[in-house]
């Protein structure tokens, strides 16, 4: 008996691709991927000074005004008024105001005073004294014409700063420490590695049309302060039996609706590889990164498909040309917490001291009182840092009470409360057209409201409150991450409010917090929800044991 022939299967096609350069396919497959060929997003810097700034708002290509201008820091702003429940139904011209967002790149956090000074000048000049100190370092202005761009870029250019490519679908500000170069026991500065990275591939067109945005950490710091676990990319200080210094390497760690913690190539990287290893790594992104749908275009699509080992395989065969040896891996973080926020001592006999403003909020009058106290107290040196909080490097001893009395009246808190120190939030329905709720303001009354309830609180306790569920503040590695949504109320209304996320975090034991089922808040509700969960903590904990163990 001879077997059947198999019918021929009239619908069966070549399995659809991911839109993987490397593997041809060249063509857009979707819109974004269709505007990023037609023109590079680094080309709109020009358009902007010669057309957009002289013919004002209504002159913008739509696909540059809601694509590439994101080249250049530019989002623009939603419209006042709208309501959450309308994010998703408007088309993105009924959300868009005609000012924008501007989002300053501060590499490594670093400032001198002079950049500090400028921003201050551009927020009071530009930005109706807007300024936000973001959870990736950078400083956020609000309320920008496009008619003053170009000026906004000449100043900033003038002192070093710039906004090239602060979003977009483009290798994004490159975290580090603070403390770099300054810290006890730091592993290793990293800051040579985090210009070397800026200076040659910024503004490169070889990496400036990537799947999704591409974010980057490099640290030698004790306390990981740069949350590498969560980043496209990260470079890791650490030190060889024989005393070598170097990097561990991690890739494709990410939150947003998908969270995935990064995961160790475990090879070892010499300070001066780091740059061309980061290439290579950008380049496996740009080359073999999934282009067909957006919301799986992160690196960390990519290398959850392959795992770590072919990772690497691919890396040092296609884009090295040689093997980097294995490494150790990074020790685990010093205890306590994260931030920097306080007095401690530097290696030099000076002291650095980490302040807390509230929810990153500051103002241009508040950047140059910032600048004047550090100046006064004989610093030239400010940082920003992963938390929404800053921190005045090399004050001498006997300078260090008068500038911590100098910080603390003007509200900008050395020794803040749990609350005040360890809250973040996102940009939320003021400005963000994705927002379905408001945060900063929420979260500031929060604050208020847990350190009048519970003014004995000390514990570490993280509470990160995000507008919608991109996760911006990171909501899943917080000890209570609130995802902003619409909720129903007692009374069988529609208002903003929050689902609970518990338990998560970063360092010694990461994971993800808990989506607790049916758990939300209406934003009204929040001070009596985390005021009851943190007296539980307190009424349950065991010896030692932190609220997310
Ligand atoms: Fe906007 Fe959502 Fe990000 Fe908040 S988490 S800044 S609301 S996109």
């Amino acid at each position: 008996m001879t077997t059947p022939a198999r019918p021929a299967n009239r619908h069966h096609k070549r399995p659809r691709g991911e839109g993987q350069w490397a593997l041809g396919y060249r063509e857009p497959l979707n819109k974004n991927e269709e505007n990023k060929k037609n023109d590079d997003g680094l080309n709109v810097r020009q358009r902007i000074i010669d057309i957009y700034s002289k013919l004002g708002f209504d002159s913008i290509d739509p696909a540059d005004l809601r694509g590439r201008f994101r080249w250049f820091g530019l989002y623009t702003q939603r419209k006042p008024g709208i309501d959450g429940g309308k994010t998703a139904i408007l088309e993105p011209e009924e959300l868009d105001d005609r000012y924008f967002m501007l989002r300053v790149r501060i590499d490594g956090g670093q400032l001198d005073l002079a950049q500090l000074r400028t921003i201050a000048d551009i927020s009071n000049d530009y930005a109706r004294g807007t300024a936000d100190v973001t959870d990736r370092q950078n400083i956020q202005l609000h309320w920008i014409e496009i008619e003053s761009v170009p000026d906004i870029w000449r100043r900033l250019e003038a002192v070093g700063l710039s906004t090239t490519e602060a979003c977009g679908d483009t290798p994004r500000v490159i975290l580090g420490c603070p403390l770099a170069g300054i810290d006890h026991d730091e592993v290793i500065d990293a800051t040579p590695q985090i210009r070397d990275i800026y200076d040659r591939y910024i503004g490169d067109p070889a990496f400036s049309n990537l799947p999704r945005k591409f974010k980057t950490a490099v640290s030698g710091c004790p306390a990981h302060c740069t949350v590498h676990e969560i980043n496209d990319v990260a470079f890791v200080g650490v030190e060889l039996a024989d005393g070598t210094k170097g990097f561990d390497v991690w890739v494709g760690g990410g939150l947003s609706t998908n969270p995935m913690l990064a995961k160790r190539l475990g090879a070892f990287v010499r300070p001066e590889q780091v740059h061309e290893v980061w290439a290579g790594v950008c380049g496996i992104f740009r080359d073999y990164g999934y282009r067909r749908l957006r919301h799986r275009a992160r690196i960390k699509f990519l290398v959850n498909d392959w795992g770590a080992e072919k990772f690497r395989d691919v890396l040092e065969k296609e884009y090295l040309g040689y093997t980097l040896p294995d490494g150790p891996a990074p020790e685990l973080p010093r205890g306590g917490r994260r931030d920097h926020v306080g007095v401690f001592p530097q290696k030099d006999g000076n002291f650095y001291v980490g302040f807390a403003p509230k929810v990153g909020r500051l103002s241009g009058d508040q950047l140059h009182q910032i600048a004047d106290i550090a100046e006064r107290h004989g610093s030239g040196r400010v940082r920003t840092t992963v938390e929404q909080k800053m921190v005045i490097l090399d004050v001498a001893p006997a300078e260090v009470d008068g500038l911590v009395a100098d910080l603390e009246a003007a509200d900008l808190r050395v020794n803040p409360s749990t609350f005040r120190r360890q809250t973040m939030a996102c940009t939320g329905i003021e400005y963000c057209k994705l927002a379905i709720v408001e945060t900063k303001a929420t979260a500031s009354e929060l604050i208020d409201e847990l350190e009048r309830r519970l003014p004995e609180f000390s514990e570490p306790l993280t509470i990160n409150v995000n507008g919608c569920p991109n996760s911006c503040a990171r909501i899943q590695v917080a000890d209570i991450g609130l995802k902003g949504q619409l909720v129903v109320d007692g009374e069988g209304n529609q208002v903003e409010g929050f689902q609970i996320h518990l338990g998560g975090s970063v360092g010694v034991n990461p994971g993800f917090g808990r989506k607790v089922r049916g758990l939300k808040a209406t934003a009204a509700e929040l001070p009596d929800y985390v005021e009851r969960v943190v007296r539980n903590f307190e009424a349950q904990k065991k010896d030692g044991e932190t609220f997310a163990e």
